[in-house]
């Protein structure tokens, strides 16, 4: 009897090694839910449609159900979709946002945002300057986290929930990442708050809540940018108990 089959529009975020010659290849559909499948002989030299499951790609994917695992029987790019990251800089600042939809999206469980997100994100570092890369990575984690129920508060106290005052000016601002965010000037800082630069707050409130159009164009600092991963890095390891190796090797790396 033939294998029950079954398409989706997905992108790929993951390939890991299976056996000598074949491929597991973790992707996110378009209903925002985790899919895995394995690609047969995918590690072959010229191996056919395997070419076309590039990470970051969104394919139009073809599974047959298997009894473990699905597998990938055939899979084409999607012809409207948009530009896959594919420059050094571009598929570094990819890696991260992919390493975190895996950890936050689950098999079985719909979230449509985070599909659009997530191929809107790869698509805007598709045309970005390399400079311009890290900012995009530092909104899209910011936003997954947020899609995911790990949205910081900047706009309210989390100790007393009156409201922050924008902009905050120069100095340093307490951030609880234990209690969820910003602590205004009137509250006792918790224990565990740690003084953040208000302008890396501010940033990180702007990545959050800018389109990936408007932030192409907002010309984000290095500096800016690097310290909106670093505090990123943190909330991802509070929130959702990782540390993403792959942002790990982009504050490693000698590339910016
Ligand atoms: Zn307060």
């Amino acid at each position: 009897m033939a294998a029950k089959t079954s398409k989706a529009r997905a992108i790929v975020l993951r390939k890991t090694k299976l056996g000598e010659k074949d491929l597991i290849i973790t992707f996110i559909d378009e209903s925002g839910s985790l899919r895995r499948g394995v690609a047969k002989g995918a590690r072959k030299p010229g191996g056919s449609y395997a070419s076309r499951l590039e990470l970051f790609t969104v394919v139009d994917v073809m599974f047959a159900e298997g009894r473990t695992l699905d597998v990938v029987t055939d899979a084409k790019r999607a012809v409207d979709a948009h530009d896959t990251p594919s420059g050094l800089e571009q598929t570094t600042c990819a890696a991260p946002i992919a390493e975190l939809i895996c950890a936050v999206a689950q098999e079985g469980l719909t979230h449509e945002r985070l599909f659009d997100m997530t191929a809107l994100s790869f698509s805007t570092l598709s045309k970005c300057e390399s400079d311009a890369c890290p900012a995009v990575t530092a909104a899209a984690l910011l936003k997954a986290l947020s899609m995911a129920g790990f949205r910081p508060s900047f706009d309210m106290c989390v100790e007393c929930a009156s409201p922050i005052a924008y902009p905050l000016g120069a100095g340093r601002v307490p951030l609880s990442y234990a209690d969820g965010g910003v602590v205004c000037a009137s509250c006792a800082k918790p224990a565990d708050a740690v003084l953040v630069d208000g302008r890396t707050i501010e940033w990180a409130r702007a990545l959050l809540f800018s389109t990936f159009a408007d932030i192409a164009g907002m010309n984000v600092g290095l500096g800016d940018s690097f310290a909106v991963l670093h505090l990123v890095r943190e909330w991802t390891r509070v929130h959702v108990g990782r540390t993403l190796k792959s942002l790990e090797f982009m504050f490693a790396s000698a590339i910016w």
